[in-house]
C-alpha cells in the first residue's frame, strides 16, 4: 500500500493509552514524538524502534528512550499517535 499524499498529522491520542506493543499497532498510524521541554513535534520512524528495540516493545516504554533533536531534552516527552489519511 502506498501513500502518495503528504501525511496530514493530527496528532491526540498518547501511544501510552493504547496499551499495546508496537507490532499491534496499526499500519496507518504513524508515531509523533512530542518533546515536553521545547515542544518540538516530529515523526518517529517505527521501524527504527523495531529495529532497535525489537517489534514486541510496549508502545508505553517508548516516550522515555525519545530525545529530542532539537533541544536533546529526554525527559517529559510523549509519544502521540497520528493517522494517515485513508481514502
Ligand atoms: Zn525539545
Amino acid at each position: 500500500m502506498r501513500h502518495r499524499r503528504s501525511i496530514d498529522l493530527m496528532p491526540r491520542e498518547d501511544a501510552g493509552d493504547y496499551g499495546s506493543t508496537l507490532d499491534r499497532l496499526p499500519e496507518w498510524y504513524v508515531l509523533v514524538a512530542h518533546c515536553g521541554k521545547c515542544r518540538h513535534q516530529a515523526q518517529v520512524d517505527r521501524r527504527l524502534i523495531a529495529r532497535t528495540y525489537g517489534t514486541d516493545v510496549p508502545l508505553a516504554r517508548v516516550p522515555r528512550i525519545l530525545k529530542c533533536s532539537r533541544c536533546q531534552n529526554r525527559d517529559g516527552n510523549k509519544l502521540l499517535l497520528g493517522r494517515l489519511p485513508r481514502d
